[in-house]
């Protein structure tokens, strides 16, 4: 497939590329989990919206990942470095059209796994198997002074809310709405985006 040049996605058309790609690789599997690509990031929305949580929340809950798919994207738009891994690839191609409340969490959510070894008691139990086997590749829990640096953050509280969406949203027996229920609030964000920067 021939991939757009990254000028011809815009305000008007992202959240329909973004669809696109959670229809047609959302059942990419997961390494490592029981749930496809696609119910993780819609789980990880749903948790998100029933917690209460506000718009740019459900947003990066639902959007963390899609770092995994940047194969997906223009390749003007990971330029600033195509080996990159999954969370600031994922960032990056949501920078243009995302507040920095929505893409610090898609940009931290592997460190704040980090962060929160280091940090929250009680945290690593919530792991799944996978997911305490890749901590070792990232690193493993932050030193006193990562910590402090990390939560210098503004967004920090969102990145932890986040992080957690995203350590339950493994459950293979949850049903979720699909990508289109929550396209309004990425239209909403997108917007507000567009127009503060106009
Ligand atoms: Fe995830």
């Amino acid at each position: 497939m021939n991939k757009p040049d990254f000028n011809t996605l815009t305000a008007d058309n992202i959240v329909a590329f973004i669809g696109d790609i959670f229809e047609r690789r959302g059942a990419d599997s997961y390494v490592g989990e029981d749930v496809t690509m696609s119910q993780h990031m819609l789980q990880g929305a749903q948790l998100a919206e029933q917690a209460g949580a506000g718009d740019d929340l459900i947003a990066a809950a639902l959007l963390h990942d899609i770092g995994h798919y940047t194969n997906e994207f223009p390749d003007d738009a990971l330029e600033q470095g195509i080996d990159n891994h999954h969370d600031e690839a994922g960032a990056a191609v949501l920078d243009r059209f995302f507040p920095s409340a929505v893409t610090d969490c898609v940009r931290h959510h592997v460190a704040a796994k980090r962060y929160l070894c280091a940090t929250d008691p009680d945290y690593f139990d919530r792991l799944s198997d996978a997911s305490v086997h890749t901590l070792g590749l990232q690193g493993g829990p932050m030193s006193a002074e990562e910590v402090a640096e990390f939560a210098k953050n503004p967004n920090i509280d969102a990145i932890v809310q986040v992080r957690y969406w995203d350590d339950e949203g493994k459950d293979p027996t949850v049903t979720t709405p699909d990508f289109w229920h929550y396209a309004p609030v990425l239209e909403r964000i997108v917007s507000r985006q567009a127009a503060g920067a106009a």
